[in-house]
């Protein structure tokens, strides 16, 4: 079950499997009413694809918050507090 902040200490590493992000994604699942639409989700991705503090391709440096996991949140922002890039649905 995710605790109240769904990204602080999600993983206990910031290098994880597929396995591991598809466990996540299926727990994210199960709380439809919390993620954002497909649409979003997907232009999220997109920019996090873009952004250079991507590391190992799956997690943000400046949270250790695996993106595609994160970003399924309506409630989540970018982290990057000076220059957020993508923004919570409110
Ligand atoms: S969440 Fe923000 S800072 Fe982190 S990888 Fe995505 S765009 Fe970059």
């Amino acid at each position: 079950m995710m605790q109240k902040n769904e990204c602080k200490g999600c993983v206990e590493s910031v290098i994880v499997s597929e396995e591991v992000i598809e466990e996540l994604l299926k727990e994210a699942a199960e709380t439809p009413e919390k993620l954002v639409l497909d649409s979003v989700y997907q232009e999220r991705l997109s920019i996090c694809r873009d952004c250079t503090s991507l590391q190992y391709g799956t997690t943000c440096a400046y949270s250790g918050c695996i993106v595609r996991y994160r970003a399924k949140f309506k409630r989540k922002a970018c982290p990057n507090i000076g220059n957020p890039k993508w923004s919570k649905v409110v």
